[in-house]
């Protein structure tokens, strides 16, 4: 059994290449690092360097300083709703299942 190794600083560098920052619609969905069912719905917790506001990282340029994942991370970790740029295409994407009740919620 290997671990597989590589170097954060170039992962970032080929991510940002496949995944241009354009590309995001500021919805700040994939800020959201726990969602919970209650008895009124989903109560979600956000990343604390989200502004509600803006939807905008308030530390983006240093994220990565402060644990963020690389959209090609997100990828793999599923962290993202499958309606986002960076999934929509991919059919073998699967995205979190809270992502599904809000949306149904807005509906
Ligand atoms: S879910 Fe996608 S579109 Fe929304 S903020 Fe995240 S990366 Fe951008
Ligand atoms: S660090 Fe910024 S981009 Fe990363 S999850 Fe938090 S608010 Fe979102």
């Amino acid at each position: 059994m290997h671990t597989l190794r590589f170097k954060k600083d170039r992962a970032i560098k080929i991510s940002e290449e496949l995944f241009p920052d354009e590309l995001c619609e500021r919805c700040g969905r994939c800020c959201i690092l726990h969602a919970y069912k209650t008895e009124n719905g989903v109560e979600l917790i956000y990343c604390e360097h989200l502004d509600p506001e803006t939807k905008l990282c308030k530390v983006y340029k240093d994220r990565f300083k402060y644990g963020c994942l690389t959209v090609m991370e997100g990828i793999l970790a599923g962290v993202f709703p499958k309606d986002c740029p960076y999934v929509r295409n991919l059919k073998n994407y699967e995205e979190p299942w809270f992502y599904r009740l809000l949306r149904d919620k807005e509906d």
